[in-house]
């Protein structure tokens, strides 16, 4: 049996409201863009569903796009079928036939969202039901968790028949809500905090400190590679590389030792807003989690946020680190995280940096330099890289 489209459901999309059909928008562009090598689909968008009308193409490979898709809670291989009870009856028979193994249970779930159709969700259930168990000798119901589900939906156009539903990535449609600056380290968990922002619909661009030649190249190419993979899903993204060594070093010069890392983490914070303004976005987002090293006890938090308004986004605050690992390993970022090359962070962090800075501290020992002016300069010298990805067949292709 021959499925002839595959039906898309919203999830979250579905209770936008006013604002759905740009949701969906995005999402239809998102199924289109990752579909461009199958030339004969065509995409049926609609605001409570949408259809991919197969036209003949691979629905196997065409699946294993959509799994990847943000926005997409769920879908169904599906036929088509006119409104007649006949009709209904031998292309279910045909659809069932093609899964059935001996031993399987089944209930039938009828849908009917025009109700002119001459038969009632209970008249379809009873009606196929009692087809399927004359047809199948051995088949039994099993409502509560039957290994076949035959979802029978009768709609004003036709009638849609269904039998499987595949899990979709769920999340939002990439690009849906608004712009974030991420926050880039060559470690674990920024990434982690980028991918997931992501698929929440946050559109990122990523921003990186860099501090020649206390860290190599090598680490430089590290970060470059994680953008690489977290650009699968849109098809490029953005990166502005910091030149951070001149401010690291006037830290490391004039204030305490067991402070630097504080002011180091503010500065980084300033020249990030900076980037944000010019770039006209609304947020920032770290890979921090709460209380995992000096830096992320809530006092440093506080110190360090102190310098912006703008809201920081921390999807990671509440994750332990073994969570945080299996998700960098779902998305294939661990394996550059771990290339053991020096970060500009580790290379100045003191042996015991506070882990309860205070505001007042922080302000006289930053009193003493002008940190306007090299922010300044730093913003100026900003490298900006429009990273694509090397992978087109990547399981996040959207190629926005
Ligand atoms: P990560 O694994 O993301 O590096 P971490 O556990 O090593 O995090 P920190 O080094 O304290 O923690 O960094 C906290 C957050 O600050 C990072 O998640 C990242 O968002 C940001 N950050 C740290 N170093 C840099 C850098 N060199 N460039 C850009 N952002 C950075
Ligand atoms: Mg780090």
């Amino acid at each position: 049996m021959k499925y002839d489209r595959i039906l898309i459901r919203y999830g979250e999309i579905s209770t936008k409201g006013r604002n759905r059909h740009k949701f969906v928008e995005k999402l239809r562009r998102s199924v289109v863009n990752s579909l461009t090598s199958f030339p004969n689909i065509k995409v049926e968008a609609s605001r409570d569903r949408m259809y991919v009308i197969l036209n003949g193409e691979d629905g196997k490979e065409i699946i294993e796009k959509l799994k990847g898709i943000f926005g997409i809670q769920s879908f169904s291989p599906a036929i088509k079928v006119e409104r007649d009870v006949e009709n209904i009856k031998q292309t279910t028979l045909e659809l069932v036939s093609s899964i059935f193994r001996a031993g399987q249970t089944f209930k039938v779930t009828p849908k009917r969202s025009d109700k002119t159709f001459e038969l009632d969700t209970d008249g379809i259930n009873r009606v196929i039901g009692a087809h399927l168990l004359k047809n199948f000798p051995g088949l039994k119901v099993n409502v509560k968790e039957p290994d076949i589900n035959v979802r029978i939906e009768v709609r004003q156009e036709a009638v849609y028949l269904s039998c499987e539903t595949i899990q979709g990535a769920g999340g939002l449609p990439v690009k849906s809500a608004g712009k974030a600056m991420l926050m880039l380290s060559g470690g674990i968990d920024s990434p982690v905090a980028g991918y997931l922002s992501m698929k929440r619909g946050l559109e990122v661009e990523a921003v990186h400190f860099f501090s020649p030649p206390y860290t190599s190249e090598r680490s430089k190419e590290k970060v470059i590679d994680l953008t690489k993979k977290l650009a699968e899903i849109y098809g490029s993204l953005t990166l502005h590389i910091v030149p951070f060594t001149e401010i690291q070093q006037v830290i490391k010069e004039q204030v305490p030792e067991n402070y630097t890392m504080t002011t180091m983490r503010r500065m980084m914070l300033r020249i990030t807003d900076e980037i944000r303004k010019q770039r006209e976005g609304l947020a920032i987002i770290t890979g921090e989690s709460l209380g995992q090293v000096a830096s992320q006890t809530l006092e440093s938090m506080y110190a360090i946020n102190e310098v912006t308004n703008t809201p920081i986004l921390r999807p990671l605050i509440s994750m332990d680190k073994t969570d945080i690992i299996k998700i960098a390993q779902e998305i294939d970022t661990l394996e550059i995280s771990n290339r053991p090359f020096e970060d500009c962070c580790t290379i100045f962090v003191p042996a015991s940096p506070k882990t309860k800075p205070r505001r007042e501290k922080v302000h006289r020992y930053e009193s003493f330099v002008d940190f306007e002016k090299l922010i300044e300069e730093a913003v100026q010298k900003i490298e900006t890289l429009n990273i694509t990805t090397d992978d087109l067949h990547s399981e996040f292709n959207a190629l926005f």
